[in-house]
């Protein structure tokens, strides 16, 4: 958005922050110090996003095991507040904190890269998930994504041909084949770099399984980009 817009959005809509009550005096519903607050993931590693304890890029297990993915970015860690304005959002259709956090994500995102990816790729629900929930909150992250990164939303690529059982209580290699075949796509691709996006990267057993099926069918390179990152794969988040 251009900055004179955004001065008028700025006065003639305050926002209201969904933390503290506050005006925000931004354009979005969320003040600078609660924004300031938000927990975020110290030093993560590039390929993987968890926290690596010193400034290293890429953390040692990605370095002897690189996962199908060469990037994985998120804003925020699985920590309160996060967690449950992720949970309102997704549970409780709470749109406003999608928007939110998607916004913040965005507008991260835009400053910690210089090259973006050819388009962004919503993470699919199935359509009886789907049709339970009401939206797809992948595909309202990436809205958002789009808008402020100037990149278009390919949400027809892929679809989730099966639903796939509860995945809360199982570790990476049981979602792994729990996900296996799960999606399929309808179109080709030539060399193009693509963003996954989800809101909250647990195992990375999902978005795993998308990097294979894209890649093998032709994509250039994968980027996974979230809300949050959840701070070990063995913690579990509130899982579609
Ligand atoms: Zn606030
Ligand atoms: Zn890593």
């Amino acid at each position: 958005m251009n900055k004179w817009l955004e001065d008028i959005q700025f006065h003639l809509l305050p926002g209201k922050c969904i933390l503290c009550g506050a005006k925000s005096h931004r354009n979005i519903d969320l003040c600078q110090a609660c924004e300031d607050d938000l927990p975020r993931t110290i030093h993560p590693c590039w390929q993987c996003g968890l926290s690596i304890p010193s400034v290293q890029e890429i953390c040692g297990r990605c370095l002897v095991n690189p996962p199908l993915f060469s990037h994985c970015y998120t804003a925020f860690k699985y920590a309160a507040p996060i967690d449950t304005l992720i949970n309102q959002f997704k549970n409780h259709t709470n749109l406003v904190n999608g928007k939110v956090l998607s916004h913040v994500l965005a507008k991260s995102y835009i400053a910690d890269h210089l090259i973006l990816p050819d388009f962004w790729l919503p993470v699919p629900l199935h359509k009886s998930r789907l049709k339970t929930r009401g939206f797809n909150q992948a595909f309202e992250i990436a809205t958002t994504l789009a808008d402020i990164t100037e990149r278009p939303i390919n949400s027809r690529l892929c679809r989730r041909i099966f639903h796939t059982p509860d995945q809360k209580s199982l570790n990476f290699s049981d979602r792994q084949s729990n996900i296996r075949k799960a999606f399929i796509l309808d179109e080709t691709l030539s060399g193009e770099t693509i963003g996954i996006v989800d809101d909250v990267i647990t195992t990375t057993a999902t978005v795993s399984e998308i990097s294979r099926l894209l890649l093998h069918n032709g994509a250039g390179e994968i980027q996974v980009v979230a809300l949050a990152r959840t701070p070990s794969e063995t913690k579990q988040a509130m899982l579609k």
